[in-house]
């Protein structure tokens, strides 16, 4: 079977729900496919909080009903010792991730967008330079099918299923180092007792327990909890398995495993976004195109933002009748602008704080020698700014640890450097190559700086 499209999406997640929802009822004819059958599609493992700014951002409908499961209004983040507690406000959501994902896909189809479930792209079809459709296989009826589209969405998540396949001349076939991930798990379980302060994430950082990553106990209302961690992909650490077995009766006292809801892991790229999400014919969106923050690992609201910017560019795109690389660029310029640029200063704050000792975190931690503003700017906008008047206060809280302070000096130029060079992303791919031996140029320098 052959049929023709003007967009065909890859991948019903987050990240391809939303790109759909953007462009539905805009006169388009779209097909959006996943391998999982409807009633499982968004349904991954997540830690699923989000923030309520990416919502309002981007106009998209909060969750609600079955979608929600609890208000968020802060975190709570504790040293490693757990002696320091810091409470960063901010609100947000508690998601059922699959009734929200789903929604919005409804919300897509009854504007006109076909969706098939069971349905896999197996191949891409390129012709000229140009991604110009993909080959289908329809588990649901056993069919194959070729589908031809002016762009592609590629929004098949960590596995990249179809990008991976496009020829490695293309350059949204980026790879991933093994070390920009998070191998990450997580259970929803009930809980023994009542869940005290639900309306609180806890965060607990330590290298110990969860190297490079954290641990989180993100409750879902008064008596069922999404328990996890996250370590560092590449470092050669044992399983996450031995982590979470090891550990959670530290972390998750009050859970009842034998009232176990759902368990899985998963990996989580945390670092800088790809470098074009764009190229002839294709638009690469959500943890495919390493949208994630590299601090937190969330990446359900960032996936959004692509999704939208990846929207407007395709709507330019047909209003100019133009579909190449050039014309989709759109995308890159919005994404780096609302969320790119913060993600790439997070990839250097990221890289800082997991090369810190325990010791050091809980120091910093209990002195303040970064605080809670810190953390709260540095994961709103990715700015690192050490005002002058609290230089006196670190110095003297930092005399025990000179070389904490000076990192962390270090640390807050070079995320604003990256920042800047982000922020003169270039207007097309012309300039993309200078533009990314500027930004190697920074990370090899921030390493060298940071091993000194
Ligand atoms: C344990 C864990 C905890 C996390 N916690 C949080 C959190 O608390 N908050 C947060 O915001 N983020 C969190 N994240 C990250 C977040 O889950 C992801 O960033 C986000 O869900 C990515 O969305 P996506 O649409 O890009 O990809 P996905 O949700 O992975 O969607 C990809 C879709 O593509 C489909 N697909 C793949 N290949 C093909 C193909 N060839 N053909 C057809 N379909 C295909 C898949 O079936 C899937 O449905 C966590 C991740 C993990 C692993």
């Amino acid at each position: 079977m052959k049929d023709t499209y003007d967009v065909l999406i890859i991948g019903g997640g987050f990240a391809g729900a939303t790109t759909a929802w953007h462009l539905s009822g805009k006169g388009l004819r779209i097909l959006l496919i996943d391998s999982k059958p409807w009633n499982r599609i968004g349904d991954k493992p997540c830690g699923d909080a989000v923030s309520k700014d990416h919502f309002d951002s981007l106009g998209m409908p909060y969750p609600e009903g079955n979608q929600l499961e609890q208000k968020i209004e802060g975190i709570k983040l504790y040293s490693p010792d757990e002696k320091t507690e810091w409470t960063v406000k901010g609100e947000g959501f508690e998601i059922n991730a699959p009734a929200y994902n789903q929604r919005i896909l409804r919300e897509a189809e009854s504007r006109g967008v076909e969706i098939m479930d069971m349905t896999t792209a197996m191949k891409p079809i390129v012709e000229d330079s140009k991604v110009t459709g993909a080959f289908l296989f329809n588990r649901r009826n056993n069919s194959q099918v070729e589908v031809r589209a002016k762009v592609v969405v590629e929004a098949t998540g960590y596995s990249m299923s179809f990008r991976s396949k496009l020829p490695l001349q293309f350059p949204v076939t980026e790879p991933l180092d093994d070390r920009d991930t998070d191998i990450a798990y997580r259970e929803v379980a009930y809980t023994k007792d009542e869940i005290e302060d639900s309306a609180y994430l806890k965060i607990f950082v330590n290298q110990h327990t969860s190297p490079g990553g954290y641990w989180w106990y993100f409750p879902k209302g008064k008596n069922k909890v999404n328990i996890g961690l996250g370590i560092q992909g590449g470092m050669g650490y044992p399983s996450i398995q031995t982590f979470y077995e090891k550990y959670l009766p530290q972390y998750g006292q009050d859970v009842d495993r034998s009232n176990l809801i759902v368990k899985g892991g998963a990996l989580v790229p945390t670092r800088r976004p790809i470098t074009t999400l764009t190229w002839n014919g294709i638009v690469v969106v959500g943890d495919s195109a390493f949208t994630v923050n590299p601090v937190h690992g969330g990446g359900k609201g960032s996936a959004m933002i692509s999704g939208f910017c990846a929207s407007r560019a395709i709507l330019n795109a047909f209003e100019v009748g133009k579909f190449d690389g050039d014309t989709l660029w759109e995308a890159n310029i919005c994404y780096n602008e609302r969320y790119g640029a913060k993600q790439a200063s997070l990839e250097l704050f990221r890289r800082f704080l997991q090369k810190l000792s325990d010791d050091d975190i809980n120091y910093g931690m209990k002195k303040k020698i970064i605080r809670e503003d810190d953390l709260l700017e540095a994961s709103s906008y990715g700015d690192l700014q050490l005002s002058a008047a609290d230089k006196a206060i670190r110095i003297l809280s930092g005399l025990g640890r000179p070389s904490l302070l000076f990192k962390l000096k270090v640390v807050a130029e070079y995320m604003k450097k990256i920042k800047d060079q982000y922020r003169n992303y270039p207007i097309n791919y012309q300039g993309l190559e200078k533009w990314r031996s500027g930004i190697y140029g920074i990370m090899s320098d921030f390493d060298k700086s940071l091993s000194n």
